[in-house]
């Protein structure tokens, strides 16, 4: 998962998309760039680390320009190093390209290879790459009809944000997995992951891409849309939904939030339980335990406080980065637990050592006992299309069955959120979504190298 943010014809252009990535910060968290145009040249800036610590003022006035666009990465395709930061840019002969993408294109390792046997060097390892080598080779006549033919040729996830020193380029994968959302802002135009980031700003929401939509955004701001070839169904990653976006934000024609709620509602009626409280695993169980509360008519409360300076744990690439995180992150409160019967509602388990550890925590409090609820199925397949979920050997719904994951955790009860309640709360049609990591059925076919990740 990453997050892209991009500003076109607006006074100080990177200083808004400066602030958009501080508001898709919780989608990447290893690097942050921003390239900016003045319709001359390009000025850039990427370092790895979070974006309030990237930049000092006078570095986002070195940016110049009406134009620009920036990414905040977490890694999918290629390690975590300085050579992957994005955005990534390259002189075409016809002129400098600027480019950022979240998420993952399936049939990278095949083009890389054909690539590399035709004596194409590649500077990093990230498969966003292929589409600038797919662009130099294309004998199409503009820029923009070769980043079109370029995208016909990949495969798999990606929303992107591409910029020449005259024209911002805009687009979504034929399955739309990733949100893209269209603003106005001022005379210009915003364009991004998540609409938090408009909020930010003050930015106005416009639309969202549709799957496959190309848009191409001229110096004077006129804006015209081109289709990718169509694809059978779509597949919004419901995964956004569960976990990923923000819950003050509106994806797939939906607030996060309530979406978020609603499932912990339908879970409470899949497996309703008597308790003295529900408790949430902060901050992406919060909207559920409060829908899962709100059903059962159990209090609501806080038993578990997050410290907010600690990054997010399931992202972070490191497992020794992981096992240290969780008691760091969370701590308890005591007065809430002690002699309760305790319901603790987390969004998923990934590979569930983090939701042992919490239950540990839950008992050492004094809980008299303690019932976990999921508001999302078992995860039981990896993510091919931008989340880096674990091998199916690490994900515990892959190889325990729910009995045998309850007693793993040492819970009095286990509930999941069955798919079919899932998806029954959402907005859009059940066929809409991509639920490849709780199905094992994934929308496309998949490079054989991505579907045995090391
Ligand atoms: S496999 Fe899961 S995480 Fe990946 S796009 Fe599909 S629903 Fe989202």
């Amino acid at each position: 998962m990453c997050g892209i943010f991009s500003a076109w014809g607006i006074e100080d252009a990177s200083n808004h998309v400066y602030l958009g990535l501080y508001a898709l910060q919780h989608r990447g968290q290893e690097s942050f760039g921003i390239v900016s145009t003045d319709g001359e040249q390009f000025y850039m800036k990427k370092k790895m680390c979070l974006v309030a610590d990237a930049f000092h003022p006078t570095t986002l006035k070195m940016l110049r320009g009406r134009g620009a666009i920036g990414h905040v990465r977490y890694s999918t395709s290629g390690p975590s190093v300085m050579r992957n930061m994005q955005p990534i840019h390259a002189q075409l002969h016809d002129g400098e390209v600027a480019l950022a993408h979240n998420g993952n294109l399936v049939n990278a390792p095949t083009l890389r290879r054909q690539l590399h046997q035709e004596g194409m060097i590649f500077q990093s390892s990230l498969d966003t790459e292929l589409i600038f080598h797919l662009m130099a080779r294309s004998q199409a006549t503009s820029l923009k009809e070769r980043f079109f033919e370029s995208l016909t040729q990949v495969r798999g996830a990606y929303s992107l944000v591409m910029m020449t020193h005259n024209q911002l380029l805009l687009a979504r994968d034929p399955y739309g997995y990733r949100p893209l959302i269209l603003g106005e802002y001022r005379d210009g135009l915003v364009a991004g992951s998540e609409t938090c980031a408009f909020d930010l700003i003050g930015a106005k929401f416009v639309r969202e891409l549709e799957p496959g939509e190309v848009v191409c955004v001229d110096q004077q701001g006129k804006t015209t849309s081109d289709f990718l070839p169509r694809v059978a169904r779509q597949a919004y990653c419901v995964f956004e939904h569960v976990y990923l976006a923000r819950p003050d934000s509106h994806v797939f024609g939906e607030n996060v939030y309530s979406a978020r709620k609603a499932m912990g509602r339908r879970l409470a009626q899949e497996h309703p339980v008597t308790a003295d409280v529900v408790v949430p695993v902060p901050d992406s169980g919060v909207p559920a335990a409060l829908g899962y509360s709100e059903e059962c008519k159990i209090p609501f409360d806080f038993g578990l406080i997050r410290n907010h300076y600690v990054h997010r744990t399931f992202i972070e690439p490191d497992q020794r980065i992981r096992n240290f995180g969780v008691r760091v992150k969370l701590n308890l409160q005591r007065t809430i637990l002690k002699n309760k019967s305790v319901v603790v509602v987390d969004d998923s388990i990934v590979r569930g050592t983090t939701s042992r550890k919490i239950i540990g925590m839950l008992r050492e409090a004094g809980a008299r006992s303690v019932h976990m609820r999921v508001s999302s199925p078992a995860i039981t397949h990896p993510c091919h299309f931008g989340i880096d979920t674990p091998t199916r050997q690490e994900l515990i719904g892959a190889n325990k069955s729910v009995e045998e994951i309850r007693g793993y955790l040492n819970v009095d009860s286990l509930g999941y959120l069955s798919q079919e309640g899932m998806l029954s709360v959402l907005a859009q049609t059940k066929d809409s979504y991509c639920v490849g990591c709780f199905s094992g059925r994934y929308p496309e076919a998949v490079d054989v190298e991505l579907t045995n990740p090391s």
